[in-house]
């Protein structure tokens, strides 16, 4: 079943709370330029640096609220929840010869986790010896499906009936679903996490790191 499929039965605790949002934009639904999941609007402005609607934004919002709660999601879920909402979300056009940084970080911090077993603290290490994009990194193509599932699946697993088992097997069945929709580059993320990595092991970085845009 898509996610969008079951947008409509959204419990009214998920309905966006916005005091000021008017009527005419609570009586639609926005869908979600990243990963397709159409929620009731909010009335919320899209912000233009990232490729998700406000609603699905807020939804991630609470998700991330609801692990924050259970110390083992923040410790083993919460870097690969970063990544698969930041790798479903990325922008189908890049400016510049640069990739998106928060794409290249996310791709590389699923590949790490999903295909190589590294914990969340090892995936932000590695993270933080990845320095900052250059011309040497791969062109990432945005796939044009980025998985079956979305944050609302995770939301509906965990969050809404309140179970951290359901957020746990969700988070990993969402990010696994997002991964394999950017089957097209797993070896360019492959390469370029062996590259960097294996070129900054216990070595500082000259700068302080950037942090990906989430
Ligand atoms: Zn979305």
């Amino acid at each position: 079943m898509q996610a969008s499929d079951r947008a409509p039965a959204l419990t009214p605790v998920w309905t966006p709370r916005r005091a000021g949002a008017s009527l005419v934009a609570m009586s639609g639904t926005t869908t979600c330029p990243g990963c397709g999941l159409r929620l009731p609007a909010s009335g919320l402005p899209p912000d233009p640096r990232r490729n998700a609607s406000p609603e699905c934004w807020q939804l991630y919002g609470e998700v991330q609220g609801f692990a924050l709660h259970h110390l083992g999601l923040v410790r083993d879920l919460h870097q690969l929840t970063v990544d698969a909402y930041a790798a479903q979300h990325a922008p189908r056009e890049v400016d510049g010869d640069l990739p998106a940084i928060s794409v290249a970080y996310a791709l590389v911090g699923l590949q790490l986790a999903l295909d190589r077993g590294a914990s969340g603290g090892e995936v932000r290490a590695a993270h933080q010896r990845m320095g900052r994009p250059d011309r040497s990194w791969p062109r990432l193509a945005t796939p044009a499906r980025s998985g079956a599932m979305t944050v609302f699946d995770v939301a509906a697993a965990g969050a809404m009936v309140d179970s951290v088992a359901g957020h746990a097997t969700a988070v990993r069945a969402w990010a696994a679903a997002v991964w394999r929709a950017w089957a097209a580059e797993h070896a360019a993320v492959a390469a370029l996490a062996d590259r960097l990595l294996a070129n900054t092991t216990d070595q500082p970085p000259s700068e302080p790191c950037p942090k990906p845009r989430h």
